[in-house]
């Protein structure tokens, strides 16, 4: 039964290539504010505010580098403190002790190889300590220098959801989204996908019924018109 649905809403929606192009310029109507909601003024705050973000929110994010690049505005001023006074500058944001000795370590390597400046390609931000592909991608993206697509848990989802890959790695994701979206839009991409995650393709209850992609997505919950015409079984698994 749910191998005959999945096949039925596969048939039903196409296939991706011809799917990611009225996904993407669905979800930039719909999300029109779809930007990074963390705050910064240059590469450095940018950096250290993507190191930060690691499990906590955006909000929280903000709300402690509001504070912390009045104090901390060179690489050296983060090495100038004891790394306790570090710590409980980044408490609130969780995890500060990792996150305090990870910013420590890249700010030093910044001095000694990159003429304390934030580098932009990806094989260099990711040799900074504490800096994933993730976060490098981020950086660079958001630099104009886009090299990738981010893969966040909201990218992750959503891009199975829609079959845009089968993969579970975020490396093989980003992978197969690198084959299937258009290289001007790798930048754009996530922040669509980011929005639309929180908004209504959220992980526990995705609000099929009010989303834009419901006849393009073979998870949809609601019956999108013809040629499903009766109600069946949802295949989505959270
Ligand atoms: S139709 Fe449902 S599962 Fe598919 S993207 Fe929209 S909210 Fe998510």
């Amino acid at each position: 039964m749910a191998r005959s649905y999945i096949h039925e809403a596969r048939r039903r929606v196409g296939p991706k290539r011809e799917r990611i192009r009225p996904a993407i310029e669905r979800l930039a109507l719909e999300h029109p504010d779809a930007v990074i909601a963390l705050r910064f003024r240059d590469p450095l705050e940018l950096l250290v505010s993507v190191m930060l973000s690691a499990q906590t929110t955006d909000v929280t994010v903000n709300r402690v580098t509001e504070r912390l690049f009045r104090k901390y505005r060179r690489p050296e001023d983060y090495l100038a403190v004891p790394l306790e006074e570090l710590e409980a500058d980044l408490r609130p944001t969780g995890t500060f002790r990792q996150k305090a000795r990870n910013v420590r370590a890249a700010m030093a390597m910044l001095l000694e190889d990159f003429d304390g400046e934030v580098p932009t390609r990806l094989e260099e931000l990711v040799r900074l300590p504490g800096v994933g592909r993730k976060t490098a991608n981020v950086v660079a993206s958001e630099r104009g220098a886009t090299q990738g697509i981010v893969v966040d848990t909201h990218v992750r989802r959503l891009s199975q959801r829609l079959r845009f890959t089968r993969q579970e790695d975020p490396v093989k994701i980003e992978a197969d989204l690198k084959r299937l979206v258009p290289r001007a839009d790798w930048a754009r991409f996530p922040h669509l996908l980011i929005w639309h995650g929180r908004r209504v393709c959220i992980a526990r209850r995705p609000r099929c019924g009010d989303c834009v992609l419901a006849d393009l997505c073979p998870s949809a919950r609601v019956d999108p018109g013809p040629p499903v015409g009766s109600a069946v079984p949802s295949p989505i698994r959270t």
